[in-house]
């Protein structure tokens, strides 16, 4: 068969979703489009884009379940989430290979991170919804007061279910930011209409027949794929829909404030990051090392909490660009099917451009390259890159300042800069100099000193040598990183409104 007779078969071959609305399947009111896997660049298989009416007839559909929904029993709701999490475990074989292909993941992120990740979290809020007397959810007695007239007003704040969630999320870890949210949301009595990004909404789409397999209530959970403009922005601004919870860009971010306003939507936020890792004059080189690490090994960089930006005294400076280089130098760049590969590509040829953009702009400010770089720079050796498929280069910037460009904007890719700081109040306020506000990380031998100075940093999380996550820990960020708060109990209360029940006494 010739080359060109092939291109056309294959592309013809590739499935094509569809829409999972009131527990049905339907195609997409506005045609399909490809979903291409980031290493190969071929198309893995087409996703719907919805219309206006799909938009309209899910949250129809979400509205109408809410009310069944919102009435059963915690143990009724925990039953269905329990039920979703072993599927989701039984059809893990089903998953990883639709997941890996369509993110571009290595295999091993693949493998770890989602369906075990996603099936985790709805296990958890399983257990958060038949717990309601010790949950995050329990009715919390006020204080009775007085009346002129004699006798008390006692009243409780109770927590009742929003209504509808729009779930709307970031390509990066699409099934488990998706489930993030919606195992809390469900767990609390919301009903749900999701829209995935449209990078990679094929794994959440099929998520769709869990639900089904399950025996969920149709219509507890819609999922709608399409473009942010269209069929996102149709979830906000419909007034049906009660609270909006996303995960995304902090440009994105601002747009769905504003045109959420409109219909006054509860809105949790989870937006960008640029993450600080200050390495103090004590620090264990070793831990500083493999949690900065994580920005590069860790999907491609494109993970919000990174610490992208590493703030070394100058005692260490040296010192820890150059243990820094000898890690990412010893990262194996490529297949990401290959069971030795630690950094894959990034998502599309767009982002990838985006990236090295970042990194040529950080040359012409002043910002020496270490290793790594744009295509251009790496053609001269190191490291060497698939001609297929949509890689950057593990890098390392130093002479970086906090002003530069990219010590200030959100890259999203696998690239570390590294600013020197004469003393920690130098270190505080460039930590604190960006509009973000999501992760930073202290290292040092001294534990208290990192717990005072965390208090100094205007960010939603601190690591103290560690890069590791507590999933019971409150998720979300201060300043432009977002609004509100999940994670654990937090989660649950996050999907909920407060009433106060008063009665006279
Ligand atoms: P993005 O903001 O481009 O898109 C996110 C989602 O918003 C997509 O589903 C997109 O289709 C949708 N969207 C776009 N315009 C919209 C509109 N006008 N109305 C409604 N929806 C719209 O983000 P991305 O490129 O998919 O993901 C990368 C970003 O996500 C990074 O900034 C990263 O930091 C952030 N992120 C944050 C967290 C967190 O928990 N804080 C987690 C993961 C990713």
């Amino acid at each position: 068969m010739t080359a060109t007779s092939e291109a056309p078969t294959a592309v013809a071959e590739v499935p094509t979703a569809r829409l999972f609305v009131n527990g049905a399947w339907r195609e997409g009111g506005g045609g399909s489009y490809p979903v291409v896997d980031p290493s190969t660049e071929q198309p893995v298989g087409r996703a719907p884009e919805a219309s206006a009416d799909d938009v309209a007839d899910a949250v129809a559909a979400a509205r109408e379940a809410f009310e069944g929904w919102s009435r059963t029993s915690p143990a009724q709701r925990a039953a269905v989430l329990d039920r979703i999490a072993d599927l989701l475990l039984a059809r893990n074989d089903d998953f990883v290979p639709l997941l890996q292909a369509e993110t571009g993941a290595t295999i091993r992120v693949a493998s770890a991170m989602q369906v075990p990740v996603a099936a985790e979290r709805f296990r958890r809020y399983a257990r958060g919804a038949l717990e309601p007397a010790v949950s995050a959810l329990a009715p919390q007695p006020v204080a009775a007061t007085p009346l002129a007239a004699g006798g008390l007003t006692s009243a409780v704040a109770a927590r009742r279910p929003v209504g509808v969630v729009g779930c709307i999320t970031s390509y990066n870890f699409p099934i488990v930011n998706l489930a993030g949210k919606l195992a809390p949301a469900l767990a609390a009595g919301n009903t749900v209409v999701a829209k995935p990004a449209p990078q990679d909404p094929l794994g959440c789409l099929k998520l769709g027949e869990v639900f089904e397999e399950a025996g969920a209530p149709p219509g507890i959970f819609n999922v709608v794929t399409g473009s942010g403009a269209a069929t996102g922005a149709a979830l906000v601004a419909s007034p049906d829909v009660d609270m909006i919870s996303f995960t995304g860009s902090t440009a994105v971010g601002r747009r769905i404030a504003a045109d959420g306003g409109l219909t006054m939507k509860r809105l949790l936020l989870e937006l960008g990051g640029k993450g600080a890792g200050i390495v103090l004059e004590d620090a264990d080189l070793r831990a500083a090392v493999s949690a900065v690490g994580s920005a590069w090994s860790f999907h491609s960089g494109q993970i919000c909490t990174a610490p992208t930006r590493v703030l070394v005294h100058e005692s260490r400076h040296d010192e820890v660009v150059a243990a820094l280089a000898a890690y990412a130098a010893a990262l194996t760049v490529g297949d990401p099917l290959s069971p030795d590969t630690v950094v894959g590509p990034v998502i599309t040829a767009q982002h990838r451009d985006r990236v090295e953009g970042y990194i040529a702009g950080a040359l012409a400010e002043g910002a020496r390259l270490v290793c790594g770089g744009t295509r251009k720079e790496h053609a001269d050796g190191f490291p060497v890159l698939p001609d297929t498929g949509f890689y950057v280069a593990p890098t390392l910037l130093a002479d970086v300042t906090p002003t530069m460009t990219i010590a200030r904007e959100e890259v999203f890719g696998p690239v570390v800069v590294v600013i020197p700081f004469r003393d920690e109040e130098e270190a505080v306020a460039i930590a604190n100099s960006t509009e973000f506000g999501l992760y930073d990380y202290v290292f040092t031998a001294d534990t208290a000193r990192a717990y005072a100075l965390a208090a100094r940093l205007r960010t939603g999380h601190v690591g103290i040598n560690t890069a590791q996550r507590n999933m019971e820990a409150p998720f979300g960020g201060f300043k432009q990183s977002g609004v509100g708060r999940d994670g654990g109990s937090y989660g649950l209360q996050a999907y909920s409104e407060v009433q106060a029940v008063i009665w006279q006494s």
